[in-house]
């Protein structure tokens, strides 16, 4: 079974490494407030007073965003290898082609086996132009969730502004998430 995991709130900690540049950015300005990640409740980061969309996108493409993303604090490396052995495991994410090329070091030096896994990259709104029939998708936006033709589609994470409306299934970290796609895996097997 295909199981597609997405990268930004779901491996790495995308948020905490965009608030970290924000205050290098902006901490000598007038109107600068520290904001901790747990603040952050819109996809565009708009309780960023200074930050731009055009700035937001440009930090994705920095070596410098990359030097500060670590992973979800509930995360472990060795989770990619476990679900490389029950699944045909596809890592599905949206980004500038610097982005992408960024994305794939950070993943070769943050995870420990680089072979159990494709990276599956995309330009665009969402990734239902990727076909996802049969199998898995794990994501933190609802709307990926929604446009996806996954047959089992999980929201990763807290409670966010862009994840609020959905109503299905959820797993609030790694643990509950590896359960879930553990019981899953037995479940397809036996059946
Ligand atoms: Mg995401």
């Amino acid at each position: 079974m295909k199981l597609f995991l997405d990268f930004d709130g779901v491996i790495a900690d995308t948020v905490k490494a965009v608030c970290e540049l924000y205050r290098e950015d902006y901490l000598l300005y007038n109107k600068y407030k520290d904001i901790s990640p747990d603040e952050i409740d819109t996809w565009d980061f708009e309780e960023l007073f200074f930050l731009t969309r055009h700035t937001l996108r440009n930090y994705f493409n920095t070596g410098r965003f990359f030097d500060a993303l670590d992973v979800i604090p509930s995360f472990e490396p060795q989770f990619i290898e476990q679900l490389g052995e029950m699944y045909d495991l596809k890592i599905c994410t949206i980004g500038d082609s610097p982005n992408i090329k960024g994305k794939k070091i950070w993943l070769s030096n943050n995870l420990t086996d680089i072979q159990c896994y494709e990276l599956t990259s995309l330009c665009g709104e969402d990734k239902s132009t990727v076909d996802m029939s049969g199998g898995i998708i794990v994501d933190d936006n609802s709307n990926n969730l929604r446009t996806s033709n996954a047959d089992i589609k999980i929201c990763y994470g807290e409670e966010k502004g862009w994840n609020r409306d959905w109503t299905g299934l959820r797993c609030k970290d790694w643990k509950e998430l590896m359960e879930i796609l553990g019981e899953l895996c037995r479940y397809t097997k036996e059946g």
